[in-house]
């Protein structure tokens, strides 16, 4: 697919997804207008373009499926293909989510019984997931709602505060929206039933009632043999374990999972505080992948993170390109979507380890980067490929060098 032209390989992804000549004229032509750009956000004066590229080679619970992503950084789209294909052999990502929970938090203060506010809340629990469903109509006859209540209480340098979450089954939305409504509608009930104050209603980014999981084996003779397999285990164990790294490491993984979740107008911000409040959740931050060896050999790579992302709601269905892009990602529901976007993530963590595992991260990820070094250095047409292949061929990528090459042409 990389020898095609950008209109090519449009055409290409039309012909395999069933994209219509509309829907690949807002892909490749068209794109956010300003006036619908002035109906999403405040103040508006113009767009800032986002290169849009397609992953290739995922196979993901038996099914092909082509990954539109949103980035600006060079090799992202590379890397995920490649680790995609690496997982081909042994079945691609098999996936599993939990039902699309988010949390609901409400602050109520000023209680000088907390463990009795607690089991007076827990006691009125249907009476105030009641009045919570009655809040969405739409939501409650798609099969979501209300589904439980917890009851923490929380101490704090200020007071001792009892902190209500509602769990709410938010189906095809990400439902901070649905949620954040049904906490402040059931808020003065609570301030009744505890006799407290309410502040804070608003949903938790912390989503740890909605996660989901992908799992890949690369056979080892495919990535590069059983040093490769111990140095990936190796770098994992260390990713486990010491925040430093953990940071880097998710980050990687961040690199699909956030181009996916902003290729189809999702909301970028609540998926990375979910990732890394999650990668948080035992008081160390910790990868949110782990690699291991199987019996026979081969490395074995998991990941689990929380996916609040939606098809309906936010800018998925307002967005004419996300539009597009969740169609070519063939999805039907939200929970199909998180499952899609956890595989990607995996698929870039394992491309980076392996390549941080043997060759280092550097030769093919400046390779990729000449390109934009020959533009920065003021190159235009083909003087930008003739450039970078020079450059990369020198083993030396840099502004100054590109330069020289640029006067030289
Ligand atoms: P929304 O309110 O626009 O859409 C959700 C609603 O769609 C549901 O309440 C339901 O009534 C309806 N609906 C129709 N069909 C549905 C189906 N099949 N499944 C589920 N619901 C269906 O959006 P939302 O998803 O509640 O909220 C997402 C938006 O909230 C995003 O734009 C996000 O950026 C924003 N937001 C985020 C935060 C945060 O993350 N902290 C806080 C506030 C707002």
């Amino acid at each position: 697919m990389y020898k095609l032209t950008p209109a090519e390989r449009l055409r290409m992804v039309m012909e395999k997804t069933g994209l219509s000549e509309e829907e690949g004229a807002w892909i490749g032509q068209r794109g956010l207008s300003l006036d619908q750009a002035d109906n999403m956000v405040e103040n508006v004066i113009g767009l800032i373009q986002v290169p849009l590229g397609v992953a290739t080679n995922f196979v993901i619970d038996g099914k092909e499926t082509l990954i539109p992503m949103a980035t600006e950084e060079p090799s992202v789209i590379a890397a995920a293909s490649n680790g995609a294909r690496m997982a081909r052999k042994e079945g691609g990502f098999i996936t599993s989510a939990t039902d699309p929970v988010m949390r609901a938090l409400i602050q109520v203060t000023g209680i000088a019984d907390p463990q009795g506010a607690r089991q007076a809340l827990l006691a009125r629990e249907s009476e105030i997931s009641r009045l919570a469903n009655e809040q969405d109509h739409m939501l409650v006859s798609r099969g979501g709602g209300m589904v439980g209540m917890e009851v923490e209480i929380v101490p704090t340098r200020m007071e001792t505060m009892v902190v209500a979450h509602l769990l709410v089954d938010c189906r095809d939305a990400m439902g901070a929206n649905a949620v954040n409504t049904m906490a402040e509608a059931v808020a003065p009930l609570m301030e009744e039933i505890t006799g407290g104050k309410v502040f804070l209603r608003i949903v938790s980014n912390l989503a740890d009632r909605r996660v989901a999981r992908a799992r890949a084996v690369f056979e080892a003779g495919e990535i590069g043999g059983s040093e490769v397999v111990d140095a990936i285990v190796l770098a994992s164990a260390l990713a486990e374990s010491d925040p430093y790294r953990a940071a880097t490491h998710n980050k990687g993984i961040m690199n699909g999972v956030a181009a996916v979740t902003l290729a189809t107008g999702n909301d970028s911000r609540a998926v990375e505080a979910g990732a890394h409040s999650y990668a948080a959740r035992s008081g160390i931050y910790r990868s949110l992948s782990q690699y291991e060896k199987n019996g026979d050999g081969d490395l074995v790579g998991t990941i689990e993170l929380p996916v609040p992302v939606g098809l309906v709601g936010g800018a998925t269905r307002v967005h004419p390109v996300a539009r597009a892009n969740v169609k070519i990602l063939g999805v039907e529901s939200a929970d199909d979507l998180g499952r899609i976007i956890v595989s990607v993530g995996l698929a870039q963590n394992f491309a980076a380890l392996r390549a941080l595992a043997t060759e280092g991260i550097q030769r093919g990820h400046m390779r990729l980067h000449a390109r934009n070094v020959a533009v920065e250095a003021g190159a235009t047409g083909d003087a930008i490929d003739t450039i970078a292949a020079k450059m990369a061929s020198e083993g030396n990528i840099n502004l100054e060098r590109a330069a020289e090459l640029l006067r030289e042409l």
